[in-house]
């Protein structure tokens, strides 16, 4: 099916149940609303002029036009690049000149950021851009009077282009990959049916949609099985977050593992029903045990899924299942998803691993991206002759066929020749009780290569742990080797709009 094919299917057979809701606005649309003010959207961008393969973009904070401008501009086989939300003029030009950008969707303004006049700023070095239309203002209205109520739809494949992603940029630079109908939707509807979902769930997702988690794992897995999308605020903000959980009675919650802990940290936490939510996913970066914990048995999330994957690759590879018990729930990232093939390769060789031992995880399928936007390069590196994805990710299969993830090629350390897993130490700091957040990264070292840094947010600022207490808390427990010889106290983190730690930041900052 095509995106737009699925969802005419959604709107015959759930008609009055509810689509989406905006919490901020209390705006609320059943299927049959969604379906049509998608369709007159569609038959707006249409009379305007954008044809299949157009690229549109969209630089939007999430509300529910985001939602409305991706099932709209599927359905007519254009292509929507997604922004960044968090970029300025100069990174935002280089996208829309990039990806070729004919009409732009942007808010209008969200906290300091004035999208309007960024727009205005770069319009004049970015000639492909015809027209830009901000949501919530004359111009979306001008937009939509444009639509006639007979349109003529082009001819779509599920292999054609719908959308560029962007990566998180955790690791560098962001990387735009091409995504089909055929990767998304699918990906979406397999990660619902591994948790079940039904025209009875109502998913709140406070996950950016710019990003894959929200536009795919969210809104593609709900509306393929007929549940509702919940939008509880422009950007994360963890209070608005639990009131939309227990107002629109939400029975999935989303996130990273640092947003469940910004919401388990609220001081008036226990004050909220979250009695409805049954499960949920949580996603991106590893989870430590703690966190998993609390999630399950103070957010009543017994079925929480957590699952790994990657923006090239649709994005989920792995997860886990309803039934999976809480060892491999927070030990591994469940198992493989169907249709989707993995292996663990020796990095240097390229040959297959046995189960049990660690290697770089290459996965292969219908999930694997088309290519990077107009990077040939870039991809051929990433896509082997084989068709295989080499996510740069260190993995090991283990004999019950469940994944672990051990972190990234990137991240690892390497000290006096000694390879060290930065997760195992975070894991094991992480039980300290004068540290509630922890990232360790290397760092120069002129007689070792690198060294060990435990980046430390302090429970209690005004009595932080010592490096002699961390020492002191790891000692005759880890290696001499893993021990962090470095301690850097932070109030926080930087961070991706995916909510993810840029660790190359803690490196460039701390290292020397
Ligand atoms: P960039 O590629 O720009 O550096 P990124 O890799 O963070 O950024 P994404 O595509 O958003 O961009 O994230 C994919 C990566 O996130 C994976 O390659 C993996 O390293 C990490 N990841 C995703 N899910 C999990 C998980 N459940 N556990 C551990 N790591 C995860
Ligand atoms: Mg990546």
């Amino acid at each position: 099916d095509t995106i737009g094919a699925n969802l005419d299917r959604a709107v015959a057979a759930w008609p009055d149940r509810e689509a989406l809701v905006d919490v901020p606005s209390g705006r609320r649309w059943t299927y049959a609303r969604f379906g049509a003010d998608v369709d007159r959207l569609a038959s707006a961008l249409l009379a305007s002029g954008v044809v299949k393969g157009d690229r549109v973009g969209i630089w939007a904070v999430n509300c529910p036009e985001w939602v409305l401008v991706q099932y709209a501009t599927a359905r007519i086989g254009a292509i929507l690049v997604n922004i960044n939300p968090a970029y300025r003029t100069h990174e935002v030009e280089y996208v829309l000149n990039q990806a070729g950008v004919s009409v732009l969707f942007a808010s209008l303004s969200h906290r300091s950021s004035d999208y309007r006049a960024m727009v205005d700023q770069v319009r004049g070095s970015c000639p492909g851009l015809r027209e830009a239309v901000y949501i919530g203002d004359p111009s979306w209205d001008a937009l939509l009077g444009r639509a006639t109520p007979h349109t003529l739809h082009p001819e779509l494949s599920c292999d054609d282009p719908v959308n560029i992603q962007y990566t998180s940029g955790t690791t560098g630079f962001p990387k735009g990959a091409t995504l089909s109908h055929h990767n998304i939707l699918n990906n979406g509807y397999f990660v619902g049916e591994s948790i079940a979902y039904s025209e009875q769930d109502r998913i709140c997702i406070p996950v950016p949609y710019y990003h894959c988690f929200g536009m795919v794992m969210g809104n593609l897995a709900a509306t393929s099985h007929g549940a509702c999308m919940v939008v509880p605020a422009p950007s994360f903000d963890p209070k608005a977050t639990l009131e939309a959980v227990q107002r629109e009675r939400c029975t999935s919650l989303y996130g990273v593992p640092t947003m469940f802990i910004a919401e388990l940290n609220l001081p008036d936490f226990a004050d909220y029903d979250l009695s409805t939510l049954r499960t949920g996913i949580m996603a991106g970066s590893p989870c430590p045990v703690e966190v998993m914990k609390r999630v399950v048995a103070e957010m009543n999330m017994a079925e929480v899924s957590i699952c790994y994957g990657m923006t090239e690759t649709s994005p989920v590879s792995t997860q886990t299942r309803r039934d999976d018990d809480l060892g491999h729930r927070t030990g591994t990232v469940g198992r493989v998803l169907p249709h989707i093939e993995v292996k663990v390769v020796d990095p240097a060789t390229g040959v297959t691993q046995p189960r049990g031992t660690g290697g770089e995880l290459c996965t292969r399928g219908y999930s694997v991206m088309l290519g990077y936007w107009d990077e040939p390069e870039k991809t051929a590196e990433a896509i082997d002759a084989g068709r295989w994805m080499h996510t740069g990710d260190l993995a090991v299969m283990r004999e019950d066929g469940y994944v672990e993830i051990v972190g990234r090629i990137k991240d690892m350390i390497i000290r006096g020749g000694e390879n060290i897993y930065p997760r195992e130490i975070e894991e094991f700091l992480y039980g300290h009780p004068k540290i509630q957040d922890v990232q360790v990264v290397g760092v120069p070292h002129e007689r070792y290569g690198e060294e060990v840094l435990a980046c430390v947010i302090p429970r209690d600022a005004a009595d932080p742990p010592t490096l002699e207490d961390v020492r002191a808390h790891c000692e005759g427990r880890l290696a001499h080797y893993k021990i962090p010889s470095r301690l850097q106290l932070l109030d926080a983190f930087p961070m991706t709009v995916s909510g993810k730690v840029r660790k190359i930041e803690l490196r460039e900052r701390y290292g020397a």
